[in-house]
């Protein structure tokens, strides 16, 4: 499996890639709006991504946080095009080295290697002209950025949506701060989410307060549990069924009781 998709919106285009095609998150799109591409897939993707950039000059490589899926090709990119990364200050830091990850995230992305990259300048615009508004949004990564385009209504979520529903949660993920970030994003006016998993999802704005409330529901319900005297592994049972495959094979670093865990210390 390598290509699995190729599609646009609006004269955005899109490019799915991925070794594997097992739900939307092993798979990830590569986003082109005219001279500007928005993260770079991973590393077991580059010769379908190298492609992809070679159709038309790149002008513009933005990236939205460091993780291997979204930032792992970089120092390929700017070797093959001389075009160096622009990301959030955060992200140069963390690329700058290379980091390791764990087994199974090694065997659906590859490994990282690292990058240069420069710091996003205050004035921010697309290579095109057009005006962006970065967001800061940890949570899922401390340096997680989130780009708005005004005058278009999109939003450029890095990893904040997914999905409205959240099942799982990565054990450095940190639920009161997605809360928070997704909240911080709701204050701008956008209409579609261009998430590089899920896709384009349009009421992007309804959809992202729709996973914010259903987080905030299972916060409350698991806090009630957990006054009950009910254990995390029990809670995570009961209000979101047995783990899956995925968890096992993580190690639980991906697992329901990580996402109850977290909602335990939302403060209603
Ligand atoms: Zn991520």
């Amino acid at each position: 499996m390598a290509v699995i998709d190729r599609f646009s919106f609006e004269g955005l285009e899109g490019l799915r890639v991925g070794r594997f095609n097992i739900g939307i998150n092993t798979s990830f799109i590569v986003y082109r709006l005219d001279g500007t591409v928005i993260d770079t897939g991973s590393t077991n993707q580059w010769r379908y991504v190298k492609a992809y950039l070679q159709e038309k000059p790149l002008e513009q490589l933005i990236l939205t946080h460091h993780h291997e899926d979204h930032a792992g090709n970089t120092g390929s990119i700017t070797e093959l095009t001389g075009i160096k990364a622009v990301a959030p200050e955060l992200t140069v830091e963390k690329i700058r080295h290379s980091f390791k990850t764990p087994l199974l995230q090694k065997i659906i992305w590859g490994s990282p290697r690292k990058a240069d990259a420069d710091v996003l300048p205050d004035d921010f615009q697309l290579s095109n002209g057009e005006q962006v508004t970065a967001i800061h949004t940890p949570g899922h990564a401390q340096d997680m950025t989130c780009y708005l385009l005004p005058e278009r209504g999109w939003l450029f979520s890095a990893d904040l949506y997914l999905a409205n529903k959240l099942k799982i949660l990565r054990a450095d993920e940190n639920i009161p701060e997605i809360l928070k970030s997704i909240e911080r994003v709701l204050e701008y006016d956008f209409d579609i989410i261009c998430c590089p998993h899920r896709g384009i999802v349009h009421d992007g704005a309804t959809k992202l307060k729709e996973k914010h409330d259903y987080i905030v529901n299972i916060a409350g319900d698991a806090q009630k549990l957990r006054e009950e005297g009910l254990p995390v592994k029990q809670i995570a049972l009961k209000l979101l069924g047995k783990e899956d495959l995925f968890a096992k094979l993580s190690g639980y670093n991906f697992s329901r009781r990580n996402l109850i865990a977290s909602c335990l210390d939302v403060e209603f």
